[in-house]
């Protein structure tokens, strides 16, 4: 049977961009040769975006929406996209064209050559603010430390991926949800392709300071327990610190070399503060293995069988 796409688009007050995105995104995906489905999630935009969808869709029967009840979120919206999608693989693209349409065409390539997962990799952003661009580059390492290199440097939610890996996805039905570190832990086959970030076609980013820094530590708490172990290693720190002057304290006492009084309650003082933060180390191993548990993900993931069939 002949394969399938589904672009996954979100939608949030963006009523600037939509017609243009809609024409160009729709030109890209006819000149694929697949049959395909558009899926427009609307994140409970409070502009004219539902209305430019309603006639949209009234003109192409391929033009899927759904549309949220209040904004959930970027994250939430491209996840009940993907809930929806029926095609045997599956692009999610920003609506603003700062991920070009055009690079859809190398991403399906990489699927047709045998790819799970083909994923964008920005190699410039144009038009975006210094703030962004630093935060960003900043951002990016300080995960790739924190996760281990789980999760490949300066990629976005901008990717392909295919029917089975869409299938593992839709079984995590984890709350706070970081899409590209859930693609990362899954594992499979993943390509990057390269492209030039592009300018915002119009409007401004939806995007808050505030969003952004949820999803960076949803990105960081949730792939990583490193946070926790810097806890317990400093609090090792402290305490062999302190430890040590401690014995050289006794040392000194016993040579009968006279120091301040205080050196005593702060080494003291600060060898406990060692033990409360190793003893925080551990309740929060207890509460990670809790975490983990409640995620319920996948014990395991089969990317391939042979010889399996009953
Ligand atoms: N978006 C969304 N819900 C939100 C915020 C953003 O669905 O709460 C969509 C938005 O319409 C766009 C994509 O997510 O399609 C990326 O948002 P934006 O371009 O504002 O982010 P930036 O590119 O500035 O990081
Ligand atoms: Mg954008």
């Amino acid at each position: 049977m002949e394969k399938m796409l589904s672009l996954i688009v979100p939608v949030y007050n963006e009523e600037e961009v939509l017609p243009v995105s809609f024409e160009k995104m729709d030109a890209e995906m006819k000149k694929l040769g697949y049959p395909y489905e558009i899926i427009y999630v609307n994140d409970g935009s409070r502009d004219g975006s539902m209305k430019i969808l309603r006639a949209i869709a009234a003109e192409n029967p391929h033009v899927k929406v759904r549309s949220f009840s209040r904004n959930f979120g970027h994250q939430l919206a491209v996840t009940c996209g993907m809930d929806a999608a029926k095609g045997d693989a599956l692009i999610i693209i920003d609506v603003d064209l700062q991920d070009p349409p055009e690079v859809i065409a190398e991403m399906v390539k990489a699927w047709e050559n045998g790819a799970d997962i083909a994923y964008g990799k920005r190699l410039k952003r144009k038009g975006e603010t210094l703030f962004k661009k630093i935060t960003a580059f900043a951002y990016y390492r300080v995960l790739d430390f924190m996760s281990g290199s789980a999760i490949p440097l300066d990629t976005g939610d901008f990717r392909l991926i295919d029917r089975k890996v869409a299938d593992v996805f839709l079984k995590m039905r984890e709350h706070n949800r970081f899409l590209r570190g859930m693609s990362g832990w899954m594992g499979f086959e993943a390509v990057p392709v390269e492209y030039v970030r592009n300018e915002r076609y119009a409007g401004k980013t939806k995007y808050t300071l505030k969003k952004m820094l949820r999803l960076a530590s949803d990105g960081i708490v949730n792939f990583s327990d490193r946070p926790l172990t810097l806890c317990g290693a400093l609090g090792v720190f402290l305490m062999a610190l302190t430890f040590l002057g401690l014995i050289a304290l006794i040392v000194l006492a016993c040579c009968r070399v006279s120091f301040p009084a205080w050196l005593w309650a702060l080494c003291g003082g600060v060898f406990l503060q060692g033990a409360i933060f190793i003893a925080l180390w551990v309740q929060g191993l207890y509460m990670n293995r809790m975490y983990d548990e409640l995620k319920n993900r996948p014990l395991y993931i089969v990317a391939e069988e042979l010889n399996m069939d009953e």
